[in-house]
């Protein structure tokens, strides 16, 4: 039975970017519909405003920080959308390089709706949770860590007139000024989470715009697997957010969902937006042969958030490939030793190359992503990298990305940093984080590494960044007409982000989904 008088709203801020960006692909929001479904399975109403899916493509200048872009909903937008008598206003926050523009719109709603509780979550706030309230004091409440449980506890606190302060993973400031956290606790049964709530309509807009997670299909249906990643690289806040705790769903429940995304939408792809997707080989296998047992093999799927290789070898990977799997993003990040060993990445490099180049030769799409400029990496580690990547590319990954290193809140290396005054916090930083996340020119307004500057490290990605698809093009000729088939012709398919980012261009070019409010 859902409550109609006390509906809860959750609110999407827009992508933002740069004016110069190239990378800022619009995704669904799969952390809401899971937080959708749960409340709805407790009885709550639910309405979800989501300015990227609801703006696709439409960009306007933020006045306050000239150079930068959103691309969605304007503030006046998303307050007409929101219902007038909303009990409750979450907020997500992921990227801390969007903060300062998500403060601005939780002020503006703040004005609007000054009885609503107001609620922020997500991977910015789970790390800097007393700094975000602090900064934005229209926020009543965070949620860190796993948003389900601690949002339906703040909703029925809400309704019962109680605090927080015995609700796990709340974080609020007292009448005397005082920070009280509240440690959350990983949800353990996840198989008994609500599936995802997709509202009507939304995952239809992103098939209609031609956006994806990876490699397009006519419906990609965003999916999860598992919640974690039992790793602690130090320049991740995956621990901070999830613990290291990682749970695998149960594959009768997941099939379960597969089929119901079949009979509802026919969908034709599933991406996973998993942490780290696989890490344990008989699980892998036993999903694979419960699709291929289920019929459902037809459907191609894909791990476009990256993935650990250890359990990739021949066999799986045969039989990823027997299953139509179609794209494999791995996350090497170097290719020094020494700057593996430093960053905490446990992965055996040469057996992370053997996977690469089989999954490369039974003709599964491949990406890796690479980060130079670490704090300490020198620059003969930095070359290394780059020369791996090259390698990569040259073996036949279909595209190598490398970005530069970005200090994360909630990571180790951004508290060793601040603890040497190497970082700080303030709007600046913010807004570095996004030019470093979406504009791959030679802009480039942040380097943490004490050995090389950063217009160096800007000049190694794009010069990488072309070179790895010469190479490419040079080396497998059939790329070449895909990309073409894929932009010019196909009108569906992009198989990497230069094909993405390729289609945008022609789009934009022809006057077509692309807008512009100014
Ligand atoms: S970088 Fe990947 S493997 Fe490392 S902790 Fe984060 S999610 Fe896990």
């Amino acid at each position: 039975m859902v409550d109609e008088d006390f509906p809860v709203t959750l609110v999407r801020a827009p992508i933002v970017s740069t004016e110069r960006a190239l990378n800022n692909e619009a995704t669904p929001c799969i952390a809401f519909a899971y937080l959708n479904g749960y409340l709805r399975s407790k009885g709550y109403h639910c309405e979800v405003i989501d300015c990227i899916a609801e703006g696709l493509n439409r960009l306007w200048p933020v006045a306050e920080f000239p150079g930068y872009m959103c691309q969605g909903l304007t503030w006046d937008e998303v307050i007409e959308r929101i219902p007038p008598n909303s009990q409750v206003i979450g907020f997500s926050t992921m990227f801390s390089g969007e903060w300062p523009i998500v403060r601005m719109l939780i002020r503006r709603v703040r004005q609007r709706f000054p009885d609503a509780l107001i609620v922020a979550g997500g991977e910015h706030i789970t790390a800097m949770p007393e700094y975000s309230m602090r900064d934005c004091p229209a926020i009543d409440v965070c949620v860190c860590g796993e948003g389900e449980h601690a949002l339906y506890e703040i909703c029925e606190a809400r309704r019962e007139g109680r605090d927080f302060s015995q609700i796990s993973g709340a974080a609020h400031i007292d009448r005397d000024g005082a920070f009280l956290k509240v440690e959350p606790k990983r949800i353990r049964d996840i198989d008994e989470l609500a599936w995802p709530f997709w509202p009507d309509g939304y995952l239809e807009r992103f098939w209609a715009a031609g956006k994806s997670y990876g490699v397009q299909t006519a419906r990609d249906m965003p999916i999860m697997a598992s919640r974690g990643c039992p790793y602690q690289c130090t320049f991740c806040s995956n621990s901070r957010m999830w613990t290291t705790r990682y749970i695998l769903r149960d594959i009768d429940d997941l099939i379960g969902e597969i089929k119901s995304y079949v009979a509802r939408y026919d969908i034709t792809a599933l991406q996973f937006y998993d942490l780290t997707a696989i890490t344990k080989k008989r699980w892998t296998m036993e999903f694979c042969q419960r699709l291929i047992d289920e019929g459902l093999d037809y459907l191609k799927w894909s791990l476009p958030s990256g993935t650990r290789s250890e359990a990739l070898d021949g066999e799986v990977l045969a039989m990823l490939k027997r299953t139509n799997c179609n794209y494999l993003v791995y996350a090497p990040e170097s290719g020094s030793s020494d700057t593996l060993e430093k960053i905490n990445k446990r992965i055996d490099l040469e057996k992370l190359t053997g996977s690469v180049i089989e999954a490369t030769r039974r003709g599964i799409i491949v990406r890796t992503n690479l980060i130079i400029g670490f704090p300490y990496e020198t620059r003969n580690n930095i070359l290394k990298t780059i020369r791996y990547g090259l390698y990569l590319a040259w073996k036949g990954a279909d595209e190598v990305t490398i970005n530069i290193f970005s200090p994360y809140p909630g990571t180790e290396i951004f508290e060793e940093l601040i603890g040497r005054g190497g970082v700080v916090v303030n709007d600046d930083y913010f807004l570095a984080l996004t030019s470093l996340n979406s504009d791959y020119t030679l802009f480039n307004p942040m380097t943490c590494n004490i050995y090389v500057g950063a217009r160096e490290l800007a000049i190694y990605r794009l010069g990488f960044m072309l070179l790895n698809y010469i190479i490419g093009y040079i080396r497998y000729p059939s790329r070449i007409w895909r990309t073409l088939h894929n932009v010019f012709f196909g009108g569906g398919a992009a198989a990497t982000v230069l094909e993405h980012r390729l289609k945008d261009a022609r789009k934009k070019a022809a006057g077509g989904r692309m807008g512009s409010i100014r």
